[in-house]
């Protein structure tokens, strides 16, 4: 900045000032105070300054105020939404490496990031064996769906079967299927790490009964559908699940190599085929 446009700026917020009383300041101040409008109150000297500095219109004074406003208002509100969702971690889209699992079909990816399918009530199944980065696109399309305004829930369906069992116990299971259901993206990850028992299975379907048609559902499975039967104790449940789980739905079929071994396969201490099941469910 040069000496006399800097002499400029300086007289311009000087005569700011001037056209603001500290008395006017206050009341102002309280007034966004009173509003909840505080990223206002803290930027409102400094916003008011640049305001006559730059002899800004009214309309293009407002519309800055407000607009610092709803950015943090917003980002407020998806930092709270992104703790209630109870990610085992926060990683967003933008940090998957798509050239390291070719089977995923990344265009495919981006149309799911859009969240049409919440609109549209379709749940997404994503099946690959263990490390292939499941739990990841799970969690960055469930930041996408915060983004986009949803609330959003995220359990292991070992969690979800502990609690809901414990409810059904204590009689309580009708609070805790509403606690479920209400979140309108709801995230299932890890279906299959662990036998689920008959009344669990039972549990698990009525969940989904409650939000079919409703409230999509993303859900993680290292074992293929084929395998339900054994992951539920019981074929006919598993088919129940399956047929309305798939009525509406996107699967992503992911075959390749465990991304935690990504670093050991550079090394060579490993070779590709080492690790490379076929099929989902495949354990290294
Ligand atoms: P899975 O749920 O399929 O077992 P994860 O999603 O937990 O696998 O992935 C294991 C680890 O590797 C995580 O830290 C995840 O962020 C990372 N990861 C997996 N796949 C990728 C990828 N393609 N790009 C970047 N990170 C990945
Ligand atoms: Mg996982």
């Amino acid at each position: 900045m040069s000496k006399s446009t800097g002499k400029a700026v300086s007289a311009a917020t000087a005569a700011a000032a001037a056209m603001t009383t500290p008395a006017q300041l206050e009341r102002l101040g309280e007034h966004l105070r009173k509003l909840r409008l505080l990223k206002s109150g803290d930027r409102l000297e400094a916003l008011l300054q640049h305001a006559a500095a730059h002899d800004l219109p009214y309309a293009e004074f407002l519309e800055q105020v407000l607009g610092e406003e709803v950015a943090a208002k917003t980002a407020k509100n998806v930092a709270m939404r992104t703790a209630m969702a109870r990610f085992p971690f926060v990683k967003p889209l933008q940090t998957f490496d798509f050239d390291y699992q070719p089977s995923i079909d990344k265009k495919q990816v981006q149309q799911l990031a859009s969240c049409h399918f919440i609109e549209h009530g379709d749940n997404v199944i994503v099946l690959g064996p263990p490390g292939v980065g499941k739990t990841h696109l799970a969690v960055s399309l469930g930041l996408k769906a915060i983004e986009a305004g949803y609330r959003v829930l995220f359990t292991t369906a070992a969690n979800l079967i502990e609690k809901l069992t414990k409810a059904h116990a204590e009689g309580r299971l009708e609070e805790k299927l509403k606690l479920y259901t209400a979140p309108r993206l709801l995230i299932v990850d890890e279906i299959g790490y662990l036998p689920i028992d008959r009344v669990g299975a039972n549990l698990f379907f009525q969940l989904v009964s409650r939000r079919y048609e409703r409230g999509p559902m993303i859900l993680t499975s290292n074992q293929s559908f084929g395998a339900w039967g054994d992951v539920f104790g019981d074929r006919v449940i598993a088919t129940a699940i399956l047929d309305r789980l798939l009525h509406h739905a996107v699967t992503l079929n992911i075959r390749g190599n465990s991304y935690r071994l990504k670093e050991k396969l550079k090394a060579g201490l490993l070779r590709s085929h080492d690790n490379n099941p076929s099929q989902p469910g495949g354990e290294i």
